[in-house]
């Protein structure tokens, strides 16, 4: 089934037209709507939705698939979070507030384009190397929990990130993309995954077959997807900073499981070449994320210790 490509007209930014590129496949209105691109220094998700159309092309689809291919296209073409425009976090403006801002309109239109969906996949990347991982959303009742629990089980991620439950937690969540579009109904799937680097083969292929099984659970394919694995593990999430400028070098195995105290890796100061500072696990767990052999600057995020939720 061929996929159609079109635009969902956005605004008129001073001369400039913006759209939201939009690919629908299968027939009658989707009922599945895959995002990439929300934030312009993520590209993982579009090497996806580039996998998934082609996958998507060769089946017969029962209902509409949507991809909304770059959701953020002045942030993408900046390869920055958010554009210079309005230095505006998509993520953190919930449907925009009716505001003028270019990030806000897009915002906006991009929870438009899933409503009437059954479920939203929102993907983004980490820079840290990071397994196939979904959110828990914190603030939901039973009900909701349950559902989500569902399309985790289809979607059948290495790690689910089971937020906390502060009333911080709670806010974060309330202002973000995610929370917008479920105010309209539509049950939202928020999933990480590695930077274009690190982002291999069995990760592709991890992430292509949990989106096929949830386009198969709302009813847009009837045949057999491959079955689960299965061996997901659901953790809270503690995140580790570097400590200064320097180049980090990591040690400890990514997936493994660290003791408080363990070294996860050291960093080789600017000033002080051949005075490597050991950075520790903070708790006992599993080193879910973590970055590979990098630059790193004071404050940047180099590895995250997960603990059973
Ligand atoms: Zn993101």
């Amino acid at each position: 089934m061929e996929p159609v490509y079109h635009r969902l007209p956005v605004v008129d930014a001073g001369g400039m037209e913006l759209h939201l590129p939009i690919v629908d496949l299968g027939p009658g209105p989707p009922r599945v709507c895959v995002v990439a691109g929300i934030h312009g220094d993520e590209p993982s998700p579009l090497v996806l939705v580039d996998r998934l159309v082609t996958l998507l092309r060769g089946r017969e689809l029962r209902a509409g698939v949507r991809i909304v291919a770059a959701a953020n296209m002045p942030a993408l073409l900046q390869r920055a979070r958010w554009s210079n425009w309005d230095d505006e976090d998509m993520n953190r403006i919930g449907d925009g507030g009716g505001g003028p801002a270019v990030t806000r309109r897009l915002a906006a239109a991009v929870v438009s384009a899933c409503e009437g969906c059954e479920v939203a996949v929102n993907l983004h990347n980490f820079v840290m190397r990071t397994p196939l991982l979904a959110i828990m959303p914190p603030g939901q009742t039973e009900e909701h929990r349950a559902r989500h629990e569902k399309y985790l089980a289809a979607l059948d991620p290495h790690v689910v990130w089971v937020f906390g439950e502060t009333p911080e937690d709670h806010r974060a969540f309330s202002g973000s993309l995610d929370a917008a579009i479920e105010r309209r109904g539509v049950h939202v799937l928020a999933v990480e995954m590695a930077d274009l680097p690190e982002l291999d083969e069995p990760l592709i292929a991890r992430a292509l077959a949990g989106l096929m099984r949830v386009i198969a659970l709302c009813g847009c394919l009837d045949d057999t997807e491959r079955p689960p694995r299965r061996n997901r593990i659901d953790v809270h999430r503690r995140l580790v900073r570097a400590p200064g400028a320097g180049i980090f070098e990591p040690l400890a195995e990514l997936g493994g499981k660290v003791a408080a105290g363990d070294i996860v890796g050291e960093l080789i100061p600017l000033e002080r070449p051949g005075a490597r500072v050991p950075v520790y696990a903070p708790d006992p767990g599993w080193l879910i994320q973590r970055l590979g052999r990098r630059f790193v600057r004071p404050g940047d995020m180099i590895f995250t210790v997960g603990s059973p939720a």
